[in-house]
């Protein structure tokens, strides 16, 4: 687990990664660790894997569970950072 630069939240470094076909899930090949919010959110829209340091976007069905089960999903840190005007005006910030 680390902190956020700008706003000193936990962050959860992890890269992203989809779905294949046969049901696994594989980083997608490049992809950089983003920072995901260690938080859980009712509208969060990511599926982490914090052992295995992956992400993927939750697919419709599951973010409708989510909110209805009470479920939570997490969000990209960027979503979420106080100080994300900052990662953008530096050009830092990856597309997700
Ligand atoms: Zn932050």
């Amino acid at each position: 687990m680390s902190n956020c630069k700008k706003c000193g939240a936990e962050i959860i470094w992890a890269r992203r990664a989809e779905k294949q076909i046969d049901g696994s899930v594989r980083i997608v090949p490049g992809a950089r660790a983003n920072p995901i919010d260690a938080r859980r959110f009712t509208d969060g829209n990511l599926v982490l894997d914090s052992e295995r340091g992956i992400y993927r976007f939750a697919t419709g069905n599951e973010q409708e569970m989510a909110e209805h089960g009470g479920k939570r999903l997490w969000k990209s840190h960027f979503a979420v950072c106080p100080g994300a005007d900052d990662f953008r005006r530096n050009g830092k910030a990856q597309p997700l």
